[in-house]
Order: structure tokens, then C-alpha cells, then sequence
């Protein structure tokens, strides 16, 4: 045979032939696309179950009679020194790390010293922002009246500390979070620019001074969140997107009867936040008549109202705050 007979190729056959190479072109094409897909999309978006079906009111209520029962907690006091410790122990009996922010500050009564409680997740992530959930675990100093706070500092530290429980069934999630327990929100006699929001005033002092608000994605603040009939107002001055997200999750967990727009500002531990620019909007319900008197007592609370904040907020942190 001559070679070139043994190269002639028949023309069906030469079709055949490039219509196989057509094949393997178009698959390798295809596999191309897929792996520049596959590539390009970037991380999936991560997805944290559903922990708002895993908030217990009752757990939160719980919670918040224990606090009630160290008495009154004032700044500097030893009831709230021991409530302290046991904030402290309930934290880490579910895997947190706390720290202690120890400062001590002018007021109308002299120097105080002061204890923020600061909680991460161990392997919190290093390069993620955090979001922050805040409450106040002080009670307002009264000379003449026996003021324990179930509501006004107790219902809030409660349900933050039934919201770690929550948290730590989900490490992914936790990571991401950083709960913090103010000391003295309340002012000795009234709220000034120096009297009043201690404990709130220092923490962001503090992360203005080492630069690390950039640190923050935004926060939650709790206060006053277990009186029984329920309407949690959000002041005008709320970070925008955060109040519509509010109520977007409220609406989903069908609660948003409870929620409403305030027609005045609060001034509370959020504003030394959003002064450094952290968007933390303040989850309160104000209309609460035992405000301040010693009818502030855990017969005025119910679950059903820690759990609709705390589910709301889990809610609030599993679907939206991270996207
Ligand atoms: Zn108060």
C-alpha cells in the first residue's frame, strides 16, 4: 500500500471523524464553563438553621427571675457583683468567653467603678465583622423604694443570656455574634452627657481609641422586653435597613402586631454605638407603667413576650444580618 492510499480517507468517514472532534471541542467547552462557573459564583451562601424555633421564653423568664432574686443590682453593689459572676458562669457553661471591662467614672455620687461583660464565640472569625447584642444588667440606684428591675434590666439580661444557649447550637452563627452586658445604663439622678450610659459610653470609647468599630457590621440592643402586653417601638432615629428588617422578621414570625414606630427618640445604650457608626437600633418597649417604681416586679413579665423579641432577633441574625 501506498502511503498515500493509506491516508485517503473515505468523505462519510472524514465527516465522522470531525464530527467526533466537534464532540470532544463542544464537551471540553462545556467542562470549561462549568469549572469557570463553579469558580467565578464564589461561596455558597452560608445558611444557619433556624434558631428563632429554639428560643424558650420560658428559659428566658427563667433566666430573669434569677436575676431578679440577687435584689437590687446599682452599679458597684455586691448583688450586682454576684449577678455578674453568675452571668458569667451561664455564659461559659455553654462555650462562651467572656472578658471583663473594668473602668470606673465620675458621677453625681462620686467615682463608680463599672464592669462591661464581654462574651465571643471561641473561634470567633478573624476576619469577619461581628454583630452585637446588648443589654443592660444594672438597676437604677433608689435610696427609698426596693427596685429589683424584672423588667428594666432583667428581662433583657435574661433573654440575651437564654439567647447564648440559643447561639451556641449553632458555632457558625456564634462566631459571628459578640454579646455584651452593659454596667450602668442608669443615670444616678438623671441623664446627662455624664451621668447615665456609663458602661456603653466606655465600650465605644474604647473601640473608637483602638480603631476597632470597623470590627462591627451593626447591633441589637434589648431593654425592657417582658412586659406582658408587648409593643416594641422603634424610634425614629433607628438605622434604616435595620428597621425594616425588624419588622420584615416580626412579619414572619407573625408578631409584627408587637412592633410599631416610636414618635420620639429613646435615649439609651445604642446612641454611644451609632455615634461611632455601628447601626444599633433599640428593641424597647417603653409603655410599661411600673417604669421605675418598685412595681417593676416578675408578676408583670410573661414569656410569650421574651420569646417573641428573642425569636424575632434570631430570626433577625440567622436570615438577614449576615447577607
Ligand atoms: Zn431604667
Amino acid at each position: 500500500m501506498s502511503p498515500s492510499r493509506k491516508r485517503r480517507v473515505a468523505p462519510n468517514q472524514l465527516s465522522a471523524r470531525w464530527r467526533s472532534w466537534g464532540g470532544y471541542a463542544l464537551f471540553a467547552a462545556a467542562l470549561l464553563l462549568l469549572v469557570a462557573f463553579l469558580f467565578f459564583r464564589g461561596p455558597r451562601r452560608q445558611t444557619y438553621g433556624q434558631p428563632w424555633l429554639e428560643f424558650s421564653g420560658e428559659k428566658a423568664l427563667a433566666q430573669t427571675q434569677k436575676l431578679v432574686d440577687f435584689g437590687p443590682r446599682p452599679p458597684g453593689s455586691t448583688a450586682l457583683k454576684d449577678a455578674r459572676a453568675y452571668i458569667k458562669e451561664e455564659l461559659e457553661k455553654v462555650g462562651w468567653q467572656v472578658g471583663l471591662q473594668t473602668f470606673s467614672d465620675d458621677t453625681p455620687r462620686g467615682k463608680v467603678t463599672f464592669v462591661n461583660l464581654i462574651a465571643r464565640w471561641p473561634n470567633e472569625l478573624s476576619r469577619g465583622r461581628l454583630f452585637l447584642l446588648c443589654s443592660h444588667y444594672d438597676t437604677k440606684s433608689f435610696d427609698s423604694i426596693k427596685f429589683v428591675g424584672a423588667n428594666d434590666g432583667g428581662s433583657s439580661t435574661g433573654a440575651l443570656l437564654e439567647m447564648a444557649r440559643v447561639l451556641s447550637l449553632h458555632p457558625q452563627l456564634a462566631a459571628q455574634v459578640e454579646l455584651v452586658f452593659f454596667d450602668g445604663e442608669e443615670a444616678f439622678n438623671g441623664f446627662t452627657k455624664t451621668d447615665g450610659l456609663y458602661g456603653s459610653r466606655y465600650f465605644a470609647k474604647q473601640l473608637k481609641k483602638n480603631g476597632a468599630a470597623k470590627r462591627y457590621r451593626g447591633g441589637i440592643l434589648w431593654d425592657m422586653i417582658g412586659d406582658r402586653d408587648l409593643t416594641i417601638t422603634l424610634a425614629p432615629d433607628s438605622p434604616a435597613q435595620l428597621a425594616r428588617d425588624i419588622f420584615t422578621a416580626a412579619e414572619a414570625l407573625k408578631a409584627r402586631s408587637h412592633f410599631t414606630y416610636a414618635t420620639s427618640n429613646t435615649l439609651d445604650d445604642h446612641n454611644a454605638l451609632n455615634e461611632i457608626s455601628i447601626p444599633t437600633i433599640d428593641l424597647i418597649d417603653f409603655d410599661y407603667p411600673p417604669w421605675h417604681t418598685a412595681g417593676d416586679t416578675m408578676d408583670k413579665l410573661s414569656a410569650e413576650s421574651l420569646q417573641t423579641v428573642g425569636a424575632v432577633t434570631a430570626y433577625y441574625l440567622a436570615e438577614m444580618a449576615f447577607r
